[in-house]
């Protein structure tokens, strides 16, 4: 089947009447595909990503994320759903204050209350996953650190490693490079895009940018979004050849 289904989306956050943040999208998306999601600021890519995880309910259509159907699912399928999709963001969700290790153990658990929790459970094989992560993204020296004392660009890696342990089918990456320069965003990218799908090829990456060259030099496929509607979905090598 599909990794991700989305059939004449439409999302109006004010109800039927309000202007539409998705408006008719249809995209479907194989197992192992690298999806960039290119569009200016207010194009949807948020909200798109957001119905692929069920923070965002359709106004109208139909979405299928691996195999099931966010909306209809119940609470316990939405939590069995969300463990298999990995999420990384700009705003990197690591607690500052905690060591390397537990942000990287720690999965998409939520708040403090969580994090201090589980940071008395680490266990020694957790430890020794944790650094094979870290080796993965380049940063295994850095284990035992602060993470805030970290560089925007190593948190981030620290971000993609946390994805690595919790071993997703999907992961959705919502502007993940956007506070890097250039030259950092290229390697973040050149990360997520290789060891994450690397790891197990049947892993489905879908990552919104505002880059389009980024988008081209990293994934399979760029689809374009604007106002809510879908202007552009071609595979990276064709885009290329045209521009
Ligand atoms: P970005 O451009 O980085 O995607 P946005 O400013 O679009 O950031 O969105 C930041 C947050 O504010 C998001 O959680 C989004 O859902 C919310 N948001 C954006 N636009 C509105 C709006 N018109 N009304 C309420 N919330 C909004
Ligand atoms: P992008 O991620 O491409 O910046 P968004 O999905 O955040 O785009 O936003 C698409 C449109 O929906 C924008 O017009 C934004 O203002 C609006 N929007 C986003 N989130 C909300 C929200 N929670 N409430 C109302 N409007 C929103």
């Amino acid at each position: 089947g599909l990794a991700v289904s989305l059939q004449d989306l439409t999302v109006s956050y004010g109800g039927r009447g309000g202007r539409s943040a998705l408006d008719g999208i249809t995209l479907h998306i194989e197992p192992g595909e690298r999806v960039a999601l290119v569009g200016p600021s207010g194009a949807g890519k948020s909200t798109l990503l957001g119905l692929c995880n069920g923070t965002v309910a359709p106004t109208s259509g139909q979405v299928q994320v691996l195999g099931t159907d966010p909306t209809r699912a119940s609470s316990r399928g939405l939590r069995a759903l969300r463990s298999r999709i990995g999420s990384v963001h700009q705003h990197l969700n690591l607690v500052g204050p905690l060591r390397v290790v537990h942000n990287v153990n720690a999965g998409h658990l939520g708040n403090w209350g969580r994090w201090r929790a589980l940071r008395s459970l680490i266990r020694p094989l957790q430890v020794a996953e944790a650094g094979e992560a870290l080796d993965r993204v380049g940063i295994a020296d850095h284990l035992h650190q602060r993470t805030d004392r970290l560089s925007g660009g190593e948190q981030q890696r620290v971000a993609l490693a946390r994805v690595l342990v919790q071993d997703p089918d999907l992961v959705l990456a919502d502007e993940p490079v956007s506070s890097l320069d250039p030259a950092r965003a290229d390697e973040v990218m050149g990360l997520l895009c290789g060891v994450l799908s690397q790891d197990r090829p049947r892993r489905t990456l879908l990552v919104s940018l505002h880059d389009f060259d980024l988008a081209v030099r990293h994934c399979d496929r760029v689809v374009g979004l604007r106002q809510g509607r879908v202007v552009l979905d071609l595979p990276a090598a064709e885009v290329d050849a045209q521009a």
